[in-house]
């Protein structure tokens, strides 16, 4: 009897979650995996923030019944999302043009807004994603019904953005189109654009009518959590429809409770109410209603002051030890090889670097020296500290 799997092949390995098997499997005492997307303390372990464990030991004294929450989640939760994505005294939130609805992580808010897209985008509306980008955007907005296509991103020539391929890009394309653009801190490259270069780009989206979709997924670690947020404040003022995915996976290190939203800023209070309507619609089919715990942790600690303030501490704590640890990294090589400028490493922003190590460079420091990279370079920075970053600087030294 044949199975309705007979004829089913194996799916392709996730080349990120493949690196961690391969990690997971070497007996060297001495691994070090610099492919993950996490954030990592100096002891090279996963925080659990402090806001979070006194949010949860409030939430734990008034225990409550576990009813359903609406399909756009916890009220709370998306008001309080809301202010800090937009900021509390933005005109699209004064004036409830915005909607925020929370989403099982920023994976599942881009999810929410493709769908939604694909409903009601014009029929032939294409995607564009930044060429590199992360990696589950093109499977993401494949899987919801579009084609999707890359702009030019990175430069592998200066290590920075190649700003005037990416523009002749967003001139090219037709009115409609949908262009996804990493917030701040860029994965993997590191590679932001600069203030200047985000006018140019609100400009030629306007000019255009191309719609915007703003992923943030490291809100709070580039410059801090209002200047990171400038960019979607700059798209929300320039008027026209707006995307806006975001997550607290990294910025509160709740990466398991799947904890995220989906803004979108419409032209009227009344045609957001209709947007709303809509958009539950899409939550609905899908999973019906989010679950609440993460969104109650991040509501409890952005409504109280003195959570919020620790919270911004241990934010800023985070991307502090990642300044720190690019700054160790660059210096650190300096010493070992002098030869190597590796002074882009200080300039890029958030957890990654992109950082030229080659396809082969990468092979031998997995196979000599049981540090684990991407294929393409790419390293988390959060992943370095005090105790392991001599080593990883010796063995980078050597297959320099
Ligand atoms: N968008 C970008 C650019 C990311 O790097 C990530 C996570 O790595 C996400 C979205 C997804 O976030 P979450 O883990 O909250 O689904």
């Amino acid at each position: 009897s044949s199975s309705l799997f007979a004829a089913i092949e194996m799916a392709p390995r996730d080349p990120i979650l493949g690196i961690t098997e391969s990690f997971n499997a070497d007996q060297n005492p001495n691994k070090t995996n610099l492919g993950v997307g996490v954030y990592y303390d100096d002891n090279g372990k996963v925080p659990l923030l402090e806001c979070v464990r006194k949010a949860e030991a409030q939430l734990i004294e008034k225990l409550s019944p576990r009813t359903y929450l609406p399909i756009d989640g916890l009220a709370a939760y998306d008001k309080a999302v809301q202010e800090l994505v937009f900021g509390a005294d933005s005109s699209v939130v004064k004036e409830k043009r915005a909607i925020t609805v929370q989403a099982i992580g920023g994976t599942g808010a881009l999810k929410l807004g493709a769908d939604f897209l694909k409903r009601f985008a014009a029929d032939n509306a294409q995607v564009w994603i930044s060429d590199p980008s992360w990696e589950n955007h093109r499977a993401l907005f494949e899987t919801a019904g579009f084609t999707v296509n890359n702009y030019p991103y990175y430069d592998a020539a200066t290590r920075g953005v190649n700003f005037a391929a990416m523009l002749a890009a967003l001139n090219a394309m037709p009115s409609g189109a949908i262009v996804v653009l990493h917030a701040c801190c860029h994965n993997p490259t590191g590679a932001d654009l600069s203030d200047d270069q985000w006018t140019e780009v609100i400009q030629v989206v306007a000019q255009r009518g191309l719609i915007p979709f703003l992923d943030m997924a490291y809100q709070g670690f580039g410059d801090g959590i209002d200047a990171d947020g400038q960019v979607v404040r700059r798209f929300a003022d320039a008027g026209g429809p707006l995307f806006v995915s975001n997550s607290f996976s990294k910025s509160f290190s709740l990466y398991g409770e799947r904890v995220g939203a989906l803004s979108i800023v419409a032209a009227s209070t009344e045609e957001a109410g209709r947007v709303l309507s809509q958009l539950k619609r899409v939550v609905r089919t899908n999973y019906s209603n989010p679950p609440i715990h993460g969104g109650q942790v991040v509501a409890t600690t952005l409504a109280s002051p003195e959570l919020r303030k620790l919270w911004e501490e241990e934010l800023a704590g985070m991307r502090v030890r990642i300044r720190e640890m690019r700054q160790l990294l660059v210096q650190k090589l300096k010493e070992q090889a002098p030869a190597h400028d590796f002074d882009f490493v200080i300039k890029q922003r958030g957890m990654f670097s992109y950082s030229g190590l080659t396809k082969a460079q990468v092979d031998r420091l997995r196979d000599e020296f049981s540090i684990y990279a991407v294929d393409t370079g790419r390293i988390c920075v959060a992943a370095l500290n005090s105790k392991n970053i001599d080593n990883i600087v010796a063995a980078i030294a050597k297959v320099l």
